[in-house]
């Protein structure tokens, strides 16, 4: 693990290591402008590289910011950012075909600030990307100044022909895969979609409301508001499909409490293969509070008006990402909301029902509200709230286990009360 740190990562690590075993998460969050920045829009096109064959952007999620030949064997492709200072978060997506059947070694590479991350996973007509094999991935790593390795460019080998093979830095590329669970868990009669805005390209920013309670005690779940963080959806799609379940614990909790969900807070990141901003070229993750993006402000808007109109209250609230590996970023433990303990003792007890899994639990050491997603929950609506990060890599068996022990505990405790 410690080869992929940043160094500021390690100085950290060094700096606040509790045990050496286990991941400490990332700095401290930075406060930056959430004002509207430049971003470069990638141009759209097929990529002719001679002899038949082609690379293509052209889908949504693409990214592919240039390619071109090498020799009969290898093809380099540059994945860049929308825009600069970033967290290197590389997501690529694009297509190949060839005229004739071969197979190619694909370079991925990335600007001098950029690093590889995400292994790549590929696809030929299903929604989901599998892994591509390990024999056909050959990462190079870098030995940087302060002693830390990092992935400068990988090679990725697959077989081009005239059926296009996509391949993306994740399970799946675009809103669709979103959009077609979305209308899944809407088939439930206790399901409603509630569209609370746009974002600003003009896509619908929606919330499904799951429960048929009266909005006295309310919960929220978001995800997506980093485009590539993929993993982090598939673990909230894991815990919403289990307060959905045909259970009696289920049926009780969604009696009492109203879910509110927002798969996608970043709707147009996503749709342009963003590494981590909206189109406003801004991390929505920091802009908790002072709103100036849409996204962000149109769910707080929605919220405090509900709380305004029912006189209820949210009590959890957790926003889904990935990282390097799982970790939960919580809240001082000194510092109580509307459900004291809830989240602390909520990770121990779900954690249990997953064998050999130990939870990493970071709170946070400040006392004061902070610009993100849960930083608002708590500060603004005592809402018991976390981070719920899952990591790039982790099984995805692993990621629904723990979605679902999750959703259970929770409905096991707050079914108490
Ligand atoms: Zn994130």
């Amino acid at each position: 693990m410690m080869k992929y740190l940043a160094p500021t990562l390690l100085i950290f690590l060094i700096l606040s290591c509790k045990s050496p075993q286990q991941w400490t998460g990332q700095g401290p969050i930075e406060v930056v402008p959430t004002e509207d920045q430049l971003i470069e829009n990638q141009p759209y096109q097929d990529f002719d590289l001679g002899d038949g064959l082609f690379l293509s952007n052209k889908m949504e999620g693409g990214r592919l910011n240039d390619a071109r030949r090498i020799n009969d064997t290898l093809v380099e492709v540059q994945i860049l950012p929308e825009n600069q200072p970033i967290n290197s978060s590389p997501w690529y997506a694009f297509k190949v075909w060839s005229e004739e059947e071969k197979p190619m070694w694909i370079r991925l590479t990335y600007p001098t600030t950029g690093f590889h991350r995400y292994y790549p996973k590929i696809n030929k007509r299903g929604l989901f990307y599998k892994k591509l094999d390990s024999a056909a991935f050959h990462p190079h790593p870098k030995l940087m100044e302060d002693g830390t390795e990092r992935i400068e460019f990988a090679e990725a080998k697959v077989w081009v022909s005239p059926d296009t093979l996509w391949i993306s830095a994740q399970d799946f590329a675009g809103t669709g895969y979103v959009d077609r669970w979305k209308d899944e868990i809407l088939e439930h009669d206790f399901v409603e979609s509630i569209n609370i805005g746009s974002s600003k390209e003009g896509r619908p920013l929606e919330v499904l409301k799951i429960g048929n309670a009266d909005d006295q005690k309310m919960l929220m779940a978001i995800s997506l508001q980093h485009p590539p963080e993929i993993p982090g959806f598939l673990a909230l799609k894991s815990f919403v499909e289990t307060i959905c379940e045909d259970s009696e614990m289920a049926e009780k909790f969604r009696s009492k409490y109203n879910l509110y969900v927002m798969p996608m807070m970043n709707p147009d990141g996503v749709a342009r293969g963003h590494w981590r901003h909206n189109v406003g070229g801004v991390d929505t993750n920091r802009d908790w509070i002072n709103f100036n993006q849409p996204e962000p402000k149109a769910l707080a808007n929605f919220m405090e008006e509900k709380v305004r109109e029912t006189s209820g209250k949210f009590v959890f609230a957790a926003d889904f990402h990935a990282t390097w590996e799982d970790i939960f970023y919580t809240i001082n433990e000194d510092l109580e909301g509307n459900h004291p303990g809830l989240i602390p003792k909520l990770i121990r007890r779900s954690s249990r029902k997953i064998p050999g899994y130990e939870p990493n639990i970071r709170p946070s050491e400040g006392m004061e509200r902070g610009v993100t997603s849960s930083s608002y929950f708590f500060f603004v609506h005592g809402a018991e709230a976390m981070t719920y990060e899952v990591g790039d890599n982790t099984p995805r068996n692993r990621i629904r286990q723990k979605g679902e022990a999750t959703a259970r505990e929770l409905m096991r405790m707050l079914n108490r009360r």
